[in-house]
């Protein structure tokens, strides 16, 4: 059993956050150290810690973050110019917190990938 972190109690409403959007699969919300103009997460309810975990009945919660991240990109006004869309995954890809997450950044031209 996966241990919860702090996003469960987000998602739960326990602790205050910028929340920007709920459904049945997926929360939304600020990050607190913003890296962009915009910084949105887009978590799933189900606590999966990270995409080596993802399974095939994953598919429908992984497909809605994708359209609620398209969602709050037009919310925001930043799907014009474009945005990135970002899932670290363990130590090598700089994952911190072990329940999965999609980061929406944008507001301003964000630069080439890092591959360092
Ligand atoms: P990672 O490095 O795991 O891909 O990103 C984790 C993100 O979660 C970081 O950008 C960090 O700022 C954000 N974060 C960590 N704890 C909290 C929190 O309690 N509230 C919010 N809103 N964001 C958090």
């Amino acid at each position: 059993m996966a241990e919860e972190t702090i996003f469960s109690k987000i998602i739960r409403k326990e602790i205050p956050t910028t929340l920007l959007y709920q459904d049945e699969l997926v929360t939304a919300f600020r990050d607190i150290n913003p890296r962009a103009k915009t910084h949105i997460l887009i978590i799933p309810n189900k606590l999966i810690p990270t995409v080596n975990d993802v399974e095939a009945d994953d598919e429908l919660t992984m497909g809605r973050m994708f359209t609620v991240a398209k969602k709050l990109a037009k919310e925001e006004g930043i799907d014009e110019n474009g945005y990135r869309l970002i899932v670290n995954c363990k130590a090598h890809g700089g994952q911190e917190v072990y329940h999965i997450h999609m980061h929406l950044v944008g507001g301003a031209p964000l630069g080439p990938m890092l591959m360092n």
